[in-house]
């Protein structure tokens, strides 16, 4: 079942991947920096209350225009993420968030080159020659660029600066702001991708902070009372494949709290159920919510058996 999860997040991730590049080239959603307003499918969005100022209504009618064109759009728009926020976390994360993907591509591609998920990390095993280090180099400064376009469309009149791209005539203004956000973006995708996640974006911090205020919000949760399961695997792995799968770092078998930055990308989960599975009772790791949430968050001492310490983790 969860082998058929990771595949619908991935076919989530990959629609919304495109849907971030081609948004603004199908006018699905841009600002044109020209015209001064945004392009919503391919209609004009403002306020458009010029008639007004020029005479044309009261002050009552331009507070209609913007209370229904920008405050009920805006307040709408909060309350139903906010809502699916408080009961699912991080969902839009682990599921959509286009630089997620991105650190996740990274991730598996540093795994299969270098041995490690991150360079702040141990490699498990030693790696030789310059090779393994440039691919990986390449694909972070390729997707860095192809970041920095991907941002500027939703700027500047997308046909005009792909056709700029292309005959490499861009103009100074472009040619710096890729060139700057390339740089900036492949630093990020080398040195910092989960650490941005964790610390460095408002809106990851912002779901965060609601999921943590729901004790019953949906949450990974670790079968405690089969707990000494993992000593084989572990010993039989050399590492622990639930943590080794998660692309936050985080202790995947521990309180709520100590996974405060969960993205809920379910890799923890698959990657037990793959080991587990021959165990007839499954794997350890599984999605809750409700009362079973709930014990999710309450401290290791107050379960007689197995004591799982928190761990630091970088
Ligand atoms: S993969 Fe499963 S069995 Fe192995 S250490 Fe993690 S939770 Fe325990
Ligand atoms: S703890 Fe599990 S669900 Fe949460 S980010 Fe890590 S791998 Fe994904």
């Amino acid at each position: 079942m969860n082998i058929s999860l990771q595949q619908y997040r991935i076919s989530a991730k990959i629609i919304f991947f495109a849907l971030f590049l081609f948004a603004p080239l199908l006018n699905i959603f841009r600002f044109d920096l020209d015209l001064g307003h945004f392009i919503i499918f391919g209609q004009a969005w403002t306020i458009s209350i010029d008639s007004i100022l020029h005479g044309g209504g009261d002050s009552l009618d331009a507070a209609i225009k913007i209370f229904s064109r920008v405050l009920l759009p805006g307040m709408a728009f909060v309350a139903v993420s906010g809502v699916l926020i408080w009961k699912f976390g991080r969902i839009y994360c682990g599921w959509l968030c286009p630089h997620f993907s991105v650190v996740e591509l990274i991730n598996d591609l540093m795994l299969k080159k270098l041995n490690r998920v991150t360079i702040w990390e141990k490699a498990n095993k030693q790696t030789h020659g310059l090779l393994p280090k440039l691919i990986v180099f390449v694909a972070a400064v390729s997707m860095a660029f192809v970041w920095a376009v991907g941002l500027l469309s939703y700027l500047v009149a997308p046909y005009e600066l792909l056709t700029g791209l292309v005959s490499l005539d861009l103009g100074f203004g472009s040619s710096l702001f890729i060139g700057v956000a390339t740089l900036v973006f492949t630093a990020d995708f080398i040195f910092a991708r989960h650490v941005f996640c964790k610390y460095g974006c408002a809106l990851g911090l912002f779901q965060s902070l609601i999921w943590m205020a729901n004790n019953k919000a949906m949450v990974i949760k670790f079968d405690r009372a089969r707990a000494k399961v993992c000593r084989d695997c572990e010993s039989y792995n050399k590492h622990k494949p639930c943590d080794q799968a998660c692309p936050m770092r985080l202790p995947t078998r521990n309180m709520k709290r100590a996974k405060f930055t969960c993205t809920q990308c379910v890799q923890c989960v698959s990657a037990c159920n793959q080991v587990q599975k021959d165990n007839p009772e499954g794997g350890l790791l599984s999605w809750v919510n409700g009362d079973e949430a709930i014990e999710v968050d309450r401290p290791a001492s107050k379960y007689k058996g197995e004591t799982i310490p928190i761990k630091k983790v970088k």
